[in-house]
């Protein structure tokens, strides 16, 4: 008899993306027809951007004149040091310290690999369901850190040690933020405390806010403390191609008894182990993204979403509700009529057949709110507004 890995005995039964999969499924089982506009999972809603697509072409032709078989675990050169120039420039990092992954999901759950088996995670409630599952997955201890409307959404240190926390910002759901000021107390928190910050950049190229940071590498002491996660999904459209990367500075360490080891070794160990490389193609088609046409396509796209989210806050927030995020963030943070967010997610979804993602899918501390997302075609965001103008009375009815 094979035993199994009791640790999925924990998680809740049913997964926050399928659960909505099946309401959808079930209303277009009722209604064929039912217009839907999809404003939940935050998948991308542009084709990609033409120079991207002519790397793309480009790298298999090369491939098809060259070999280029299995590339380095850690991913080429030519794409670590292009993004070190381009998005690191001046903070004093070596190609050695970058390492290119197939999207960060794998890298944000697998970064646990390194640590002790019954080590502590902070996760900040509401959350991106990922860092949540994945330690419950690993067995290790949780430790929730209430995110609240009182605070701004702004996470705050916790009066306990932590082995490792996960932030991210601007984040996922509430579409907040954090200034230099809050991830310098963050940042010298975790030097007293020993603790590894996991910070998740996903939405780093949505910021426009001056007292924003790009990368928590701007501020001092974050290289002694911080490891960064970025990706490519949402800020050139790579949500099917999968293009990510870590930052893991060469100043951090981990302990066993009294000897200490590099995180960076540790990592490129574990990568030689469990990766053979990320595609030739992808990598090229990334490598495309950092300047030139190929970066002016891809941030004009997220100028678009980035728009779609200040008109659809201003359209909310119009009709008499409050809402967050939508600044340095493809997020609208809704604050609902209602402290049930299922009932509402139905509501919306029955009645006005719009798809969002319901607060308490995120945690505990997401109830009474609902995210919606602004990758949406310039189509999807007028019907929006046109239904929630139409429907302002039953919108605002459990007010
Ligand atoms: N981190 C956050 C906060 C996200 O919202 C997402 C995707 O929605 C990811 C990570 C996953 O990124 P990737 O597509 O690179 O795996």
């Amino acid at each position: 008899m094979a035993l199994m890995n009791i640790n999925f005995l924990q998680l809740s039964r049913s997964y926050l993306f399928s659960t909505i999969g099946e309401k959808v499924k079930a209303l277009r089982e009722r209604e064929k027809e039912a217009p839907l506009l999809n404003l939940g999972v935050g998948d991308i809603a542009l084709p990609l951007a033409p120079t991207i697509v002519e790397s793309l072409k480009d790298a298999a032709d090369d491939m098809g004149e060259t070999v280029h078989g299995y590339g380095s675990a850690e991913g080429h050169l030519f794409l670590r040091e292009k993004l070190l120039e381009i998005e690191y420039g001046g903070l004093g990092f070596s190609a050695e310290e970058i390492f290119i992954s197939d999207g960060i999901v794998r890298d944000i759950c697998d970064i646990q690999d390194l640590f002790y088996h019954d080590a502590t995670v902070g996760i900040i409630d509401p959350t991106y369901p990922a860092y949540f599952e994945t330690t419950i997955l690993a067995g290790k201890k949780i430790h929730l850190i209430p995110c609240l409307e009182e605070n701004g959404f702004i996470p705050l240190p916790p009066d306990q040690k932590l082995d490792l926390v996960y932030l991210c910002s601007p984040n996922n759901p509430t579409g907040i933020a954090m200034t230099k000021a809050h991830l310098k107390l963050w940042i010298d928190w975790a030097k007293e405390h020993n603790t590894i910050l996991l910070f998740d950049a996903a939405y780093e190229k949505f910021i426009t806010s001056k007292d924003v940071p790009k990368t928590i590498y701007e501020i001092e002491g974050a290289k002694e403390v911080a490891i960064e996660f970025r990706s490519f999904s949402k800020s050139a459209g790579f949500t099917g191609l999968r293009l990510g990367y870590t930052v893991i500075p060469k100043e951090l360490f981990l302990y066993s008894n009294k000897e200490r080891h590099s995180i960076t070794s540790l990592w490129r160990l574990r990568q030689d182990i469990k990766t053979n490389g990320i595609s030739y193609t992808v990598q090229k088609a990334g490598f495309a993204t950092l300047f030139g046409a190929g970066k002016k396509e891809v941030e004009k796209q997220v100028e678009l979403y980035a728009n779609n989210g200040k008109k659809l806050k201003h359209c909310i927030e119009s009709l008499g509700f409050t809402c967050y995020g939508g600044t340095d963030s493809p997020y609208i943070w809704w604050k609902i009529p209602t402290t049930d967010s299922w009932e509402y997610f139905d509501f919306l979804l029955n009645e006005l057949h719009i798809i969002t993602i319901p607060g308490r899918g995120f945690g505990l501390s997401g109830e009474g709110f609902m995210r919606l997302s602004s990758f949406i075609t310039e189509e999807t965001l007028n019907q929006t507004i046109n239904r929630f103008c139409n429907h302002g009375d039953k919108l605002c009815v459990m007010k």
